[in-house]
């Protein structure tokens, strides 16, 4: 018998059939003896039908009260599900946030979970009950409603497992897995058996979108082994867990890229110290991130080019400071270029294999795809390339790696 934390998103519960093959489904699991805490998101469009009701309230809503109307949306959710149980014949209780006392800071509308009271769900659990807890929601200390950001239910899921110390977190989704890219770009993606967390937050950080990035960081810290799986297909999905000692490890797990990113760059600043604090200090101020940097040194070898890379929202407000900055220094031109993507290969057997960028390199240099810049990390690397290659790439590198088979380290 294991305790199992399952984790239903808004389209596995979008409709009331869709409620009721989860209660099915529950069944199931409980009738293989295991004990089961279930989180449920909003029915999906239900957050954002809430959240165009706020808006025709007012432009700014008070970010609590905001809180109180989008809990509502996984409330009616977990009464739902446990009516449905309860109506097969599986006794349920379902919970808000603030019932089983997830604990969280005051920071409206992007709250993080402080601690969680789990006694309450373990006196359910001994008595055989499946318990129902929405999602995406918690209570500060003064008692107020607060919610933990969009899909912040991986997250509920993941607390919840940490503090109950379950055996395994089961995200179910519409989608069987992680992939090692996305299948829409290469048709051949191979779905993964496991992948670490390390691996699964370059992935997501990427822009492989399966999970909240929080949510993989809370369960790498807490060390709750994490599943994702389809709520609509049989299969056991993906695992992310730490590398087990001894197990064969692959090469590269996957190929991440990232469609929204932009580039600029001041040509010709004069090559001084704090050049680099005088044109990211004004971005930063402007709440801008940025991701990629290179500074290089011209042919005059006085001045220097500095180059760097934002999301592409923050592109034309990006490129007006950079203008007044790097005029302001005397350089002599400002560039920049908001048709560029990022691709990445992610895998922990990069540590200990050399020769992985230069055959990433090369690969690229065979489709004539121009490298505009380069960055790596230990288990990671990255180039920049022309947003029109980004499906040509993607798909040679996928077959350069042979990342259709396992291939390991
Ligand atoms: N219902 C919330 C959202 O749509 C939380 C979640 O689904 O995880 O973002
Ligand atoms: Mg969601």
């Amino acid at each position: 018998m294991a305790l199992i934390i399952q984790k239903y998103g808004g389209t596995s519960v979008g409709s009331p059939e869709k409620i009721q093959a989860v209660a099915e489904k529950i069944i199931g699991y409980r009738a293989q003896g295991h004990q089961l805490v279930v989180v449920v998101s909003a029915m999906s469009g239900e957050t954002d039908r809430l959240l165009g009701l706020a808006g025709a309230m007012s432009e700014r809503p008070t970010p609590r009260e905001l809180d109180v109307l989008l809990a509502t949306g996984e409330q009616a959710t977990i009464a739902l599900l446990s009516m449905a149980l309860e109506e097969r014949g599986c006794p349920a209780r379902s919970y808000t946030g603030a019932q089983v006392h997830i604990l969280t800071d005051n920071a409206h509308n992007k709250a993080r979970i402080r601690e969680i009271d789990a006694d309450r769900v373990a006196a359910d659990l001994a008595a055989q009950h499946v318990v129902v807890v929405a999602g995406f929601q918690g209570v500060d200390d003064k008692g107020n409603i607060t919610t933990l950001g969009r899909g912040g239910s991986d997250t509920t899921a993941v607390a919840l497992a940490a503090a109950l110390k379950a055996d395994e977190c089961q995200i179910f989704t519409d989608v069987d897995g992680v992939y090692t890219t996305d299948p829409r770009v290469e048709p051949d993606a191979r779905r993964l058996e496991r992948i670490t967390f390390e691996e699964m937050l370059e992935m997501a950080s990427l822009g492989s979108k399966v999970l909240q990035i929080r949510a993989v960081e809370f369960a790498g810290k807490y060390n709750v082994p994490l599943r994702v799986l389809s709520s609509f297909e049989e299969g056991d999905g993906t695992l992310i867990t730490y590398e087990a000692e001894g197990m064969e490890q692959a090469l590269i797990s996957g190929i991440a890229f990232n469609r929204d990113e932009a580039k600029l760059t001041a040509l010709g600043v004069p090559d001084q110290p704090g050049v680099a604090h005088l044109i990211l200090g004004p971005i930063a101020a402007a709440n801008i991130e940025v991701d990629m940097i290179i500074q290089n040194m011209a042919a005059d070898g006085k001045t220097t080019d500095f180059t760097f890379t934002v999301h592409r929202n923050d592109f034309s407000r990006g490129l007006e400071i950079l203008q007044k900055v790097a005029g302001g220094m005397g350089a002599s031109e400002v560039v920049g270029d908001p048709k560029i993507v990022k691709i990445s290969l992610v895998g922990v057997g990069m540590r200990s294999h050399a020769g992985i960028a230069s055959s990433m390199f090369e690969t690229l240099a065979k489709e004539g795809i121009n490298i505009r810049m380069i960055s790596t990390s230990e288990i990671k690397v990255s180039v920049v390339v022309d947003e029109k290659y980004l499906e040509l790439g993607v798909r040679a590198l996928h077959e350069t790696f042979q990342l259709d088979q396992v291939v390991t380290a």
